[in-house]
C-alpha cells in the first residue's frame, strides 16, 4: 500500500523550461525526488483544452511539441514514459457519474506536462496520463472534478495541474525578465491566500478585478482549480513550491498539497 502522495499545481511558463536550468525547474526537481515513486502521474494540463473531458489511455503516448518558433533543441525532446490503460479506466470509474472518455489514438503527452516532468521525473519511468480541461464547462465543475479525484492520491498516484495563474500572452514586456507587473502581483497574491488558507474559494477569481487581464482564456488558470479541489477534499492547504514572474504578466507560481 502507498501512502498518500502529495498533489502539486505547476506554473510551467516558456517551453524552454523544458532544456534550461534556473530556479523553478530546481524546484520542480527537488518537488520529484520528496517522494516516494508514484505509481502513475495524472496531469491537467492547460495545453488539452478541448470540448470534452478525456483521459489518455494509450500504453505508449506519444511526446506532442504543441508549439513553433523555438529552437529544434525543443523539438528534439522526447519523454518517452509509458502510459496506463488500468489506471485510465480506474479515473474513468473514480468519478462516476462524470463522464469522462478513454482517448486511445487523439492526444499524448504534451508540452505543458513534458516541461515539468523531464525535471521532476527525469528518467520517465513512470506512466503518465492526461485529463483534458473541458472547455465547455464552468469553473466549479472543475474544482469538483479535482475534489473526486482525491482517492486517487491514496492509490499512489501523483496528480499535477500544469498552468499558470497569470498568463496574458498579449501583455508579455520583453523588457521585464523576472517581473510581473502591479496587476499580475495582486492577482497573484490573492489567489496565493486563497490557496494557502482555504482553496474552496478559488471560484471566487472569476470574479477579482484583474481576473480578466490575469486569465484572458481560462487554459492556464483551469488546472489550479483541480488542485483547489483536492486541497479542500483533504481539507489542507497547499504551500508554496517556488514563485516568480517573467515578462510582465506570467506567473510562474507552483503550490503543493502535501501529503497531510
Ligand atoms: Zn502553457
Amino acid at each position: 500500500m502507498s501512502s498518500l502522495l502529495p498533489a502539486a499545481f505547476v506554473g510551467h511558463g516558456n517551453p524552454m523550461n523544458a532544456i534550461e536550468h534556473n530556479k523553478y525547474t530546481d524546484a520542480w526537481s527537488q518537488f520529484g525526488a520528496s517522494m516516494e515513486k508514484p505509481k502513475a502521474i495524472l496531469v491537467v494540463s492547460a495545453h488539452w483544452y478541448v470540448n470534452i473531458t478525456a483521459i489518455t489511455a494509450m500504453s505508449v503516448p506519444r511526446t506532442i511539441h504543441d508549439f513553433y518558433g523555438f529552437p529544434q533543441a525543443l523539438f528534439d525532446v522526447q519523454y518517452p514514459a509509458p502510459g496506463d490503460p488500468a489506471v485510465a479506466e480506474r479515473i474513468v470509474d473514480v468519478v462516476k457519474p462524470t463522464y469522462v472518455g478513454l482517448d486511445e489514438d487523439s492526444w499524448g503527452i504534451d508540452h505543458g506536462t513534458w516541461s515539468v516532468l523531464v525535471h521532476m521525473f527525469p528518467k520517465a519511468d513512470v506512466p503518465v496520463l492526461q485529463l483534458s480541461i473541458n472547455a465547455d464547462l464552468p469553473f466549479d465543475y472543475h474544482f469538483n472534478l479535482g475534489a473526486q479525484l482525491h482517492s486517487l492520491r491514496e492509490e499512489g498516484v501523483l496528480i499535477l495541474g500544469s498552468g499558470n495563474v497569470v498568463h496574458n500572452l498579449r501583455m508579455v514586456d520583453w523588457n521585464k525578465p523576472g517581473e510581473g507587473t502591479d496587476w499580475a502581483h495582486r492577482f497573484d497574491d490573492d489567489m496565493r491566500s486563497i490557496m494557502t488558507s482555504d482553496a474552496s474559494r478559488l471560484a471566487t477569481a472569476t470574479s477579482h478585478p484583474d481576473f480578466r487581464l490575469a486569465s484572458p482564456t481560462p487554459d492556464h488558470f483551469l488546472p489550479l482549480a483541480y488542485i483547489a479541489g483536492l486541497s479542500a477534499a483533504a481539507g489542507v492547504p497547499a504551500r508554496t513550491l517556488v514563485d516568480g514572474y517573467e515578462m510582465g504578466s506570467l506567473s510562474m507560481t507552483a503550490y503543493e498539497v502535501p501529503s497531510a
